[in-house]
């Protein structure tokens, strides 16, 4: 009787830990998933994902995989319709917030469709897996998304998205898969201070929005949650010596 957790996995602080804490629960199997999307620093988030899925997968024997995914897309350019320059840049184009309606980084409908996607795989599993017998989908959302990120309220963000999951057919079939936000009641700082007490692998997380592997841009809204959460977690931020 198991049950196969399906952690996704950015890189960053609240996906490593939450993982971590995930990895540590007996009797589940973690799945872990990074979805990349031609985000700001992708490139960074790609290594620094792999670097803390080795690392949780050579620390726990039931860290079981690590899949990688790209959701990409390119403007064609046709000769009868060539592209605008003042137009969007990219499909979502979020990383050029206007007008003040958005903040940074701020993702859209990511977390619906990622969770979606995760969902798929717990299904598969759930199918594939006679002794499974429950499945989750781990979303490292923390209480200062809350506050950051005006559309990520618990009510409308997951119940919704928990109605949907219910209807699907393994669910149906009395193997229930659930969405789980193990960091929703917890600060960054209590993130990072609960990431220290399990052990989780802070020194190969990646947080910054814009910048390059090994070079975090130090300015934006995320490489500045992080050096407060660090400081008033008390704990010495290593993650800068992360070479490329
Ligand atoms: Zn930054």
């Amino acid at each position: 009787m198991k049950v196969v957790s399906v952690c996704l996995l950015s890189g960053g602080i609240d996906s490593t830990v939450a993982a971590t804490l995930v990895a540590r629960e007996a009797n589940t199997d973690v799945v872990l998933l990074s979805i990349f999307y031609g985000q700001g620093a992708e490139s960074a988030e790609r290594k620094h994902a792999a670097l803390v899925a080795d690392k949780l997968m050579a620390t726990f024997p039931n860290v079981r995989e690590h899949f990688t995914m790209t959701i990409g897309g390119a403007m064609r350019r046709t000769q009868h319709r060539p592209v605008q320059e003042e137009w969007s840049r990219g499909f979502v184009g979020w990383r050029s917030p206007r007008n003040g309606w958005e903040k940074a980084g701020y993702p859209s409908t990511r977390d619906e469709v990622f969770t979606l996607i995760a969902v798929a795989g717990a299904e598969a599993r759930l199918r594939d897996l006679p002794d499974v017998v429950r499945a989750e989908v781990v979303l490292a959302t923390n209480g200062d998304d809350l506050a950051n990120f005006a559309d990520l309220k618990p009510s409308n963000f997951i119940g919704h998205l928990q109605e949907i999951v219910d209807g699907k057919l393994m669910p149906s079939l009395g193997k229930p898969v659930e969405i789980r936000l193990p960091l929703i009641d917890l600060s960054k700082q209590a993130v990072v201070t609960l990431g220290r007490k399990i052990s989780a692998p802070l020194e190969l997380t990646w947080s910054c929005y814009f910048g390059e592997p090994g070079a975090a841009c130090g300015h934006c809204d995320q490489c500045r949650w992080r050096r407060e959460a660090f400081r008033a977690a008390e704990i010495e931020d290593f993650a800068t010596t992360v070479k490329p």
